[in-house]
This record gives C-alpha cells, sequence and structure tokens, in this order.
C-alpha cells in the first residue's frame, strides 16, 4: 500500500475530496477483487472526482458547452435530423493538436471530444477512430462498445494509484488515460476467451486501436486498449 494519508493530505489540499472518495470506494475494489477494482473505483469514484477536481470555471464552461450541444441536437432534430449525430458526436479533429500541449491529465475538456458512450471522453485523434471502431462493432454485437474508463484527469490518476493494488495503476502523470488515447472495455471485451474480445482483436487495428502488449500478462488487464503510439 503506498497510500500516505497525512503526506497527500497535506501537501494536496484540493484533492482531500478526490483522496476521501478513493479511501470509500476502496473497500468496493477489494470486494470486487484486483481485476474488477480498477473499474469499481472508476464507476463509483468517477463523479466525485470530476466535481471535486474542477475548479467553477471548469464546471461553468462544461455546462455551457453541454448547452451548446443540446441546442445543436435540438436543432438538427427540428430539421432533417442527421443519422450519423448521435454514433458520431461532433469532434474537431484540429483539437488533437491543442490537446497535445497539454501536460498528462490536464487537457481542458474543450480540447476532448465526447463519445457516443455518455460521459466519456478522448483526444480527438483517438476519439474519431473510435466513432468507427465502435461502429463496426455495433454493425457486427448491435451495441456500442461497453466503456468503463477513458480520458483520466491527473487527480482521479493519483486517487487510483493511491488506490488500487501495487502495479494495477500506473504512476500518476504517465497513464495512456492521460493523454486521452486509452480506453478501458466492458461488455465481455474484459474477459479475453469472449467473443468480443476475439473481435476487437482481430479488427481494431485497422482502426488504429490495439491491445498492448503488457496487457496480456503484466499486469493482466484486457480491458485496457490503446490508440496510436503517443
Ligand atoms: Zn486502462
Amino acid at each position: 500500500m503506498k497510500f500516505l494519508p497525512g503526506k497527500n493530505s497535506n501537501i494536496v489540499l484540493p484533492w482531500t475530496g478526490v483522496v476521501l472518495a478513493g479511501m470509500l470506494t476502496s473497500g468496493l475494489a477489494a470486494a470486487f477483487g484486483p481485476s474488477d477494482g480498477e473499474r469499481a473505483v472508476a464507476e463509483t469514484g468517477a463523479a466525485t472526482a470530476v466535481a471535486a477536481n474542477h475548479s467553477l470555471a471548469a464546471v461553468n464552461e462544461a455546462a455551457k458547452t453541454s448547452a451548446k450541444t443540446s441546442a445543436k441536437t435540438s436543432a438538427k432534430t427540428g430539421s432533417t435530423a442527421k443519422r450519423t449525430s448521435a454514433a458520431e458526436p461532433d469532434c474537431d479533429a484540429s483539437r488533437s493538436k491543442k490537446a497535445r500541449e497539454f501536460p498528462n491529465g490536464r487537457i481542458p475538456s474543450r480540447y476532448l471530444c465526447s463519445l457516443p458512450q455518455a460521459g466519456h471522453k478522448l483526444r480527438a485523434d483517438a476519439a474519431l477512430a473510435f466513432y468507427k471502431l465502435n461502429a463496426a462493432y455495433k454493425k457486427h454485437f448491435g451495441t456500442d462498445i461497453c466503456v468503463t474508463s477513458s480520458y483520466r484527469p491527473y487527480s482521479k490518476q493519483k486517487q487510483l494509484y493511491a488506490t488500487m493494488p501495487s502495479g494495477m495503476a500506473a504512476r500518476p502523470g504517465t497513464s495512456n488515460h492521460g493523454w486521452g488515447r486509452a480506453l478501458d472495455l466492458c461488455g465481455g471485451i474484459q474477459n479475453d476467451s469472449s467473443r468480443q474480445f476475439k473481435w476487437m482483436e482481430n479488427h481494431s487495428k485497422k482502426y488504429g486501436w490495439f491491445h498492448p502488449a503488457w496487457a496480456y500478462s503484466n499486469p493482466y488487464e484486457p480491458w485496457h486498449w490503446e490508440y496510436g503510439s503517443k
């Protein structure tokens, strides 16, 4: 256990909420077992982490963006509904360049792109490729790809690192989730003997997505998938 309550809470007061959330959910994670731990923490802690982590300005901005999006959506549905709008949310490819100017886990929301999976975001290049991968998957299985974790802010990485068993979470500031180019998947993909996992192995590379070699064994994370090379 690398978590030192005194040390963390003294150094980083704004993260106290996140650390506390992590402490609350770590019991849950233990109950789910190590392989499900990350997901349990990710799901339960996500809302708290976002709330605790975002400054008022960021929250306001997020609200503005979502208001804009819903206005746009109703405009679309009002006229000729665009068939692709649900599967491929608006995502300006140029955001990807802008996103690279920020450190790991510090990318402002406006430079990321939303996935069809509610509440999940990725860097634009990874998101645009994922839309296509998701569409192919949906054509085959009849459902969207199930996502448990996507872009991961620094505070969230810190929380996971403190609460997950050693080796199960990346050192804060180094996670590919913090670059917005990694996803943790579910719906069968988290099990490497499933049809869903095999399909992903066979088809994801066409869309620039892959299951990294380390994730087959060290640590074993069949649910973890990445886009591109950096
Ligand atoms: Zn992951």
